[in-house]
């Protein structure tokens, strides 16, 4: 996750979009039918197992974008899509994050049910994890359970085609920067998958309904805080399934912008899209984002409070 009050002030000044090439007009939406979903599915996603797909990743190590471990953790990613019936895409593309230093091979993975829905929802994780010098960084929280909780929920989606065929996964690379934030201009280092992922279906941006990003969403002192532009009527969704599940205190507003990889999906596509995470982390992009700082009641509250809001929002009334 990144966070920069420099950035935003770029952000505040021109916006994504305007900085860069512009979209092209918004088409008319595609038209969204709603299925018939069971009310209870959030009840089947399962923390225990959300959180074993998160051990796997942290023991193949630090997982910098274009290293090795990163490779076995797309393998498992893949591997586990593909068990519970999943098409999988691996959108590979090359960028040099920070100028001088060199070109870096990224890959997204893109996950969709067969006979996809015609327009869609989205709900993304980035996979890598920060590259710190001379700290061995797993991120465990950070990079490693909002993945592990995707796996899990593509397990649970499965179990309901229709429903699943709603929806798009997508598996960012490159969502760290390299450099230190505080020092970076807007682009190109930070976001450099969500940023791809973005700018390769603008142009069918009415395709999807509306995008949700999960971001660290372990930690045992589960605080969820949304940022500033998260779209109120998602936001409102998401309270609303909180506190029909008795778990509202878990979750509020974070006050400020937070750059993450649901931004360039809002400024680059135009697609509304929120970010689910819990910036409340005294251990972040330290090493100490270890898996016992995680809890698996943490992740089966965003789990199933997250199944829970799509299910309204998505199920047949
Ligand atoms: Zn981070």
């Amino acid at each position: 996750m990144v966070f920069s009050i420099r950035w935003l002030a770029i952000l505040a000044a021109c916006g994504l979009a305007a900085c860069g090439d512009k979209p092209k007009p918004t088409e008319p939406q595609a038209a969204f039918t709603p299925v018939a979903v069971s009310p209870d599915l959030w009840k089947e996603f399962s923390g225990e197992k959300a959180l074993a797909h998160v051990r796997t990743q942290v023991e193949f190590g630090p997982r910098p974008s274009g290293s090795s471990a990163l490779e076995k953790a797309r393998q498992h990613i893949l591997s586990t899509l593909a068990a519970s019936g999943w098409e999988t895409e691996r959108q590979e593309f090359k960028e040099t994050p920070v100028p001088g230093r060199g070109e870096t091979a990224f890959t997204n993975l893109i996950a969709r049910f067969p006979k996809p829905a015609a327009q869609r929802v989205i709900i993304g994780s980035h996979y890598d994890t920060k590259v710190m010098n001379g700290v061995r960084f797993l991120g465990a929280n950070d990079g490693g359970s909002s993945t592990g909780a995707l796996l899990e929920l593509a397990r649970v989606l499965a179990t309901a085609p229709a429903f699943a065929a709603q929806f798009e996964l997508v598996f960012f690379d490159g969502e760290e920067a390299v450099v230190s934030f505080g020092s970076a201009e807007l682009g190109p280092d930070g976001l450099v998958g969500s940023r791809h992922y973005a700018k390769s279906i603008r142009d069918r941006a009415q395709q999807y309904k509306f995008a949700l990003v999960w971001d660290m969403i372990g930690d045992k002192d589960l605080t969820v805080t949304l940022p500033s532009d998260s779209p109120k009527n998602l936001a409102g969704a998401l309270f609303t399934a909180a506190d029909q599940l008795g778990l509202r205190r878990n979750f509020g507003y974070y006050g400020q912008q937070i750059l993450d990889d649901h931004v360039p999906l809002a400024t680059l596509a135009r697609i509304p899209a929120m970010d689910i995470i819990d910036f409340d982390y005294p251990a972040w992009h330290t090493s100490g984002d270890t898996l016992d700082k995680l809890s698996v009641e943490s992740l089966e509250i965003v789990g199933r409070v997250t199944l829970k809001m799509l299910i309204s929002e998505l199920g047949a009334k």
